[in-house]
């Protein structure tokens, strides 16, 4: 992968308001979260993460997005698999 490849492939928070990006399905979207709760790097409060900076609650929600720590990937899945996100992580 070229690093411009790479560069893409990075979450960022403005990917929320790109018309393409999608968003994880609920159930992919809550077993990442479960993960970040269990690891020492995430702060309950702000349910930041203080390897990357990000708000897990949302970050978990873009298919491409991924742990800087490995401990979970992104997702491949097209715009047209996935469906928009709405429900309460905590739910
Ligand atoms: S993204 Fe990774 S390092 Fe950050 S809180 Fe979640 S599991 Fe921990």
């Amino acid at each position: 992968m070229t690093k411009n490849n790479e560069e893409q492939k990075e979450a960022r928070p403005w990917d929320f308001f790109k018309k393409n990006v999608g968003r994880t399905p609920i159930e992919i979207a809550k077993e990442r979260y479960s993960i970040c709760k269990n690891c020492p790097q995430f702060v309950p409060l702000t349910t930041q993460c203080k390897e990357c900076g990000c708000i897990m609650k949302a970050k978990v929600k873009l298919p491409h997005a991924s742990c800087p720590l490995g401990k979970w990937d992104a997702v491949d899945i097209t715009f047209s698999d996935s469906k928009k996100v709405e429900e309460d992580i905590d739910k």
